[in-house]
């Protein structure tokens, strides 16, 4: 239900905070369960069902303090009952990736069949967890990430906004199709949310994703490409913030 992402700049924040204080302002939106991943100095994943309290609870901050890359999320369950299982986000089975995922994969059955009788052990119920396993195949067969997730993106039918952070890189890539996400440019790193409410304090530099988009966040800046890879122009727009 909602997403943020963050690449900080090299004197950025804590990753962890920036998303955990992204999330709260998400929290309109509702949702039942919530998680984050921070991918340096090694993939970290962590997740509970309830309110953001319950995750807070969970993060080990002092342990993360240093990571300036993470995404994080808040569920509104529409496959599988709210649980720390089902909470995003989700990895493949050798933890190389961590995915989130706002919106419906509507042929994730397919997807999921055909990954089963590849192998793939799935943990949660959700739609969602394809995506981690997808990407998974493609790194095996020796695909680089960006080429991974673009690929496993193509795959997908439905709606999503969805980032991704792979084990050991300061990078957030994302894509979007019927489900809204928001780049932020500033200062102190690059943000990705749902909405802008998530990172405007930080900066109010924004640009909106269209469907079809594909985004690479690094910590000085966002490319945003299309479903070929080519660049597209997004307008950058300057918001109001009113603390
Ligand atoms: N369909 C996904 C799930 O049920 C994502 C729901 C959402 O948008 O939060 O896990």
């Amino acid at each position: 239900c909602g997403i943020v992402g963050y690449v900080g700049a090299p004197d950025g924040a804590a990753a962890v905070d920036i998303v955990l204080d992204g999330l709260s302002t998400l929290e309109y939106r509702g949702y039942d369960s919530a998680g984050l991943a921070v991918p340096s100095p090694s993939l970290a994943v962590h997740k509970a069902k309830g309110e953001l309290e319950a995750l807070e609870d969970t993060v080990p901050r002092g342990d993360l303090a240093g990571a300036l890359t993470g995404i994080g999320h808040t569920r509104w369950s529409t496959h599988g009952e709210p649980s720390d299982v089902n909470a995003h986000p989700h990895t493949d089975e050798a933890g190389r990736v961590a995915v989130v995922h706002n919106g419906i994969i509507e042929n994730y059955q397919r997807l999921r069949d055909d990954l089963t009788e590849a192998g793939v052990a799935f943990r949660s119920e959700t739609d969602t967890e394809v995506v981690p396993h997808l990407i998974g195949r493609y790194l095996d067969r020796g695909a680089a990430p960006e080429d991974a997730f673009r690929r496993s993106i193509d795959q997908l039918e439905g709606s999503y906004a969805i980032a991704a952070v792979f084990d050991g890189s300061e990078t957030v890539y994302a894509a979007r199709q019927d489900s809204p996400l928001v780049v932020g440019v500033g200062e102190t790193g690059t943000y990705l949310a749902s909405d802008v409410p998530a990172f405007v304090r930080h900066t109010d530099r924004v640009c909106y994703l269209e469907n079809g988009d594909f985004a690479r966040l690094t910590g000085n800046k966002a490319v945003i490409t299309d479903d070929d890879g080519n660049p597209v122009d997004r307008p950058t727009e300057t918001v109001a913030w009113d603390p």
